[in-house]
């Protein structure tokens, strides 16, 4: 099969003919209609050191995808060949206290589909039947694409209660902006969200986000003074992986406040912990998403009438994928989707 492999420990990604993975009794293998391209599928491509650190080479990477069921394991019973599925990029061990407490999402030796074993950039991806999400009809194949990252901003979203409550979600990438949606639609008072990039901001805008910040011209005390915030805000949802992000975060957190942290700092966020302690703040991360009920919410969001559409900037073929590398590589996208066919 085509795939897009991590072949050399450098910069880059190559179309190469590999051999379709095979599939233990307990897999399921999925023919791959489309692909997205994730924040992480950058870091692979740029061959950061976290990459460098984690990614075996050479393997087939990518891990946002929607297919079709091709073939099932010998002991596969939930499935059959040809059901329009996506899936599960975390592989649990089942074993472990928190996989034996049904709580899968802080497994202790979780596993990454396209990270950490062969991934779903390839016109085939196999993965254990336990990880299949089966996509209702009414969910557009480009949508459940993306449904990995929207698995991200829901579970991050739905951390905390979001009723009556004035949020702030710092970052405008496309998790940033999915989770501002869905803090509106849980029943949010104010929704608040910051970037520095103008393609990101008009993006937000775009979407219908009700307070669009520009970080590197507007002071947040002052938004909040003109959108009538006295306190401060009750929720932060940090999507950006920005230490002066998070830091105008915690400044700007009423008393008692929570905060949902998905953003990755690659050095740290360099915070003042007493700010935290004073502000009595609670704070939660955030890896992946609750296995599984973050994927009955995110397919219930858009048959709620939730639309994801507009976050999609690029649809281009398989084939141009330098191009969607290029975009993602810009900061000047949102959510690029690659079609296998
Ligand atoms: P992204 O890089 O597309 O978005 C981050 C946004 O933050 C960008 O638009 C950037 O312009 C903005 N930003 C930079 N500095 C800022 C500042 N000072 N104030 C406000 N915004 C600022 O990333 P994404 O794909 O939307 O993902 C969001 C974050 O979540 C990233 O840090 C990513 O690494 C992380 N992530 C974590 C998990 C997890 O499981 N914990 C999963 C996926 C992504
Ligand atoms: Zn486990």
């Amino acid at each position: 099969m085509r795939a897009l492999v991590k072949a050399k420990p450098e910069v880059g990604l190559w179309m190469e003919h590999v051999p379709v993975p095979e599939i233990g009794p307990n897999d399921v293998l999925i023919r791959v209609k489309k692909s997205a391209i994730c924040g992480t599928d950058v870091h692979i491509w740029n061959w950061d050191q976290w990459a460098q650190k984690t990614i075996p080479v050479p393997m087939v990477v990518g891990h946002e995808f929607v297919g079709e069921i091709a073939e099932i394991g010998s002991a596969v019973t939930k499935y059959r060949v040809g059901e329009r599925v996506s899936g599960e990029g975390h592989i649990v061990c089942g074993k472990c206290r928190n996989c034996r407490a049904g709580r899968g999402h802080l497994c202790h030796y979780t596993k990454g589909v396209g990270v950490n074993r062969p991934g779903s950039f390839g016109e085939f991806v196999a993965i254990p039947e336990y990880n299949v999400v089966p996509i209702p009809d009414d969910v557009p194949d480009e949508v459940a694409a993306i449904f990995d990252p929207f698995g991200n901003a829901v579970h991050t979203a739905l951390s905390f209660d979001l009723v009556g409550e004035d949020v702030l979600v710092t970052g405008a990438g496309p998790i940033g902006i999915m989770g501002a949606m869905v803090a509106k639609r849980s029943g949010a008072r104010k929704v608040v969200i910051t970037d520095i990039n103008p393609v990101r901001l008009d993006l937000a805008r775009k979407v219908g986000i009700d307070h669009v910040v520009d970080a590197s011209k507007e002071d947040l005390k002052d938004v909040m003074t003109a959108i009538g915030m006295t306190e401060g805000f009750d929720v932060g949802l940090e999507m950006s992986g920005a230490p002066p992000a998070f830091r105008s975060m915690i400044d700007t957190m009423n008393n008692g406040g929570k905060i949902a942290i998905l953003g990755i700092a690659p050095d740290g966020f360099g915070i003042d912990w007493n700010k935290v302690i004073f502000k009595m703040l609670t704070l939660k991360g955030i890896y992946g998403r609750e296995m599984f009920e973050t994927w009955y919410k995110m397919i219930a969001f858009v048959q709620g009438g939730l639309d994801l559409a507009p976050i999609i900037t690029h649809r281009i073929k398989i084939d141009d994928f330098r191009e969607g590398f290029e975009a993602m590589r810009s900061g000047n996208s949102g959510k690029v989707v690659m079609d296998w066919y």
